[in-house]
């Protein structure tokens, strides 16, 4: 036992980098570059897309191609039915740990470490991605409110659940997450709508996410440790117009490709019952999946409608595709920056950006550069191109406890902290202490034995308001004026 463990983490050193990780706003082309990259690096792809694990919708859900499928090992996708509501993160994030390497519980034996394979993970969805990386599911903090990727609008759904009133959503929380609703007031809508998205988007009960989080070394607000070291992550960039002239084209593709059909035949099997039963709300399983749910009109329309009618609702579905797919790209940019680019500490990777804007150039600004980064690393050598550098890290906002003396308030957070040492009441609060420095000290002096020089009385003055404001622009004029 002791042995083949050994002999597994010896194979399993020979793997570098550990993973590869390909991120972008969809239409960036990270399937042609995961391929790319299997067939040069031995390597075979995961993917971590919410949606791509269901059968079916192959065009809509934007699979890869069986000419492509054909061209190196694919992973994770079209193997859950479709009418699976309850298929959730932690079931992906088991099924592609055992496939990368043997971790703990999650043995397989032929996994691609020990055959050594380079796992690329191809994403997709952002908690997807994160319960791989790292030894935490998802921070389910605030800061990751868009943390959704049924589709857009992910906001628009806790605000919709906020309507519904607090004894109807606490009662809803109550049913699949008890430990959560135990912990909220039937009165704190925000919170027990927040509750209930998460466990919409994810699948996963609130109060499960926060166990896990708790429970993990290192697992801070942050994120926990990485599972995998120094895994290679590439971030593919687009010029936004650019990216959003080829998301329409895509979309136009696809109709092309025959996309009304699958969404027609795909309702007839799946979703017309759940319509007619009016259990049909499009925030489980597959059904989340962009381009399915915007067709509802169209696809439900009563067969008693003008052929005009249909066609008028077709090409509103199409248009709301259109919107909701450009949306999308932005949501899945934002995390990037708020994951990785915008978190300071030692488990976040390098993250490297590559250009897509040109897709003539690509081999040029893509699939060269990917290469020579990976080449380096698996050399164990600094590649020649630089990661992005972590952005304004050191203004994150860190929950951290300051006290104004001067103004005699606490107050929590850094940005919070700064901001208020620019704030009108701190300034009144300084030019009020300084004067009544002023006043105290000139009164004292008064009384007391004169002093040597003017100079050594003002210095002192000043020092009294100096310390916690010495930032401070009028208490530099005030400093000035006392000289
Ligand atoms: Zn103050």
């Amino acid at each position: 036992m002791a042995a083949s463990t050994g002999v597994r983490c010896a194979l399993r050193r020979a793997v570098v980098p550990s993973l590869v990780v390909i991120l972008g706003a969809t239409g960036t082309g990270k399937s042609k570059l995961a391929i790319e990259i299997g067939k040069r690096l031995q390597g075979e792809i995961i993917s971590a897309d919410s949606m791509q694990v269901y059968q079916g919708l192959d065009i809509i859900t934007n699979k890869v191609s069986a000419e492509e499928l054909a061209q190196c090992s694919h992973h994770m996708l079209s193997f859950v039915d479709p009418l699976i509501s309850n298929y959730t993160v932690v079931d992906f994030r088991n099924k592609a740990l055992a496939l990368i390497s043997f971790i703990g519980n999650f043995s397989n034996i032929d996994d691609m470490h020990s055959r050594d394979k380079l796992p690329i993970i191809v994403g997709g969805t952002n908690y997807y991605i994160e319960s791989l990386l790292w030894k935490v599911l998802v921070d389910t903090g605030q800061e990751n409110e868009e943390s959704g990727d049924g589709g857009d609008g992910t906001s628009n759904r806790k605000l919709e659940l906020e309507k519904l009133g607090g004894a109807e959503l606490h009662k809803r929380l109550a049913e699949v997450d008890p430990k959560m609703a135990a912990m909220l007031h039937p009165n704190d809508k925000r919170k027990i709508a927040r509750s209930l998205q998460i466990h919409e988007e994810t699948g996963v009960p609130h109060s499960r996410w926060l166990e896990e989080q708790r429970g993990q070394d290192g697992g801070g607000g942050l994120g926990g440790p990485l599972r995998y070291p120094d895994p290679c992550i590439f971030w593919l960039q687009a010029d936004m117009e650019a990216l959003d002239k080829r998301l329409d084209a895509r979309v136009d593709e696809m109709l092309s490709a025959g996309l009304i059909e699958e969404l027609k035949d795909f309702h007839d099997r799946y979703n017309q019952q759940k319509v007619q039963d009016s259990s049909q709300a499009y925030q489980h399983g597959i059904f989340q999946s962009i381009g399915f749910k915007e067709f509802h009109d169209y696809l439900t329309a009563p067969e008693s409608s003008t052929q005009q009618e249909k066609e008028a609702l077709r090409n509103r579905g199409i248009e709301a595709v259109k919107i909701a797919t450009k949306r999308y790209a932005r949501k899945q940019n934002k995390w990037v920056r708020n994951r990785f680019l915008k978190r300071p500490g030692d488990n976040v990777p390098p993250v490297y950006s590559l250009d897509v804007t040109d897709v003539s150039r690509w081999e040029e600004t893509v699939l060269n550069p990917a290469l020579q980064i990976l080449k380096r690393l698996s050399k164990g050598e600094e590649p020649s191109i630089q990661p992005i550098r972590v952005q304004g890290a050191e203004q994150r906002n860190k929950r951290s406890h300051h006290t104004c003396d001067i103004c005699d308030k606490v107050i929590i957070g850094d940005l919070e902290w700064t901001a208020h040492l620019k704030s009108k009441k701190h300034h009144f609060h300084v030019r009020k202490k300084r004067k009544t420095d002023v006043d105290c000290k000139q009164a004292q002096s008064a009384t007391a034995a004169p002093a040597p020089s003017g100079e050594t009385l003002s210095k002192d003055s000043c020092a009294t308001v100096a310390p916690s404001c010495s930032e401070d622009n009028t208490l530099r004029q005030h400093t000035r004026k006392c000289r």
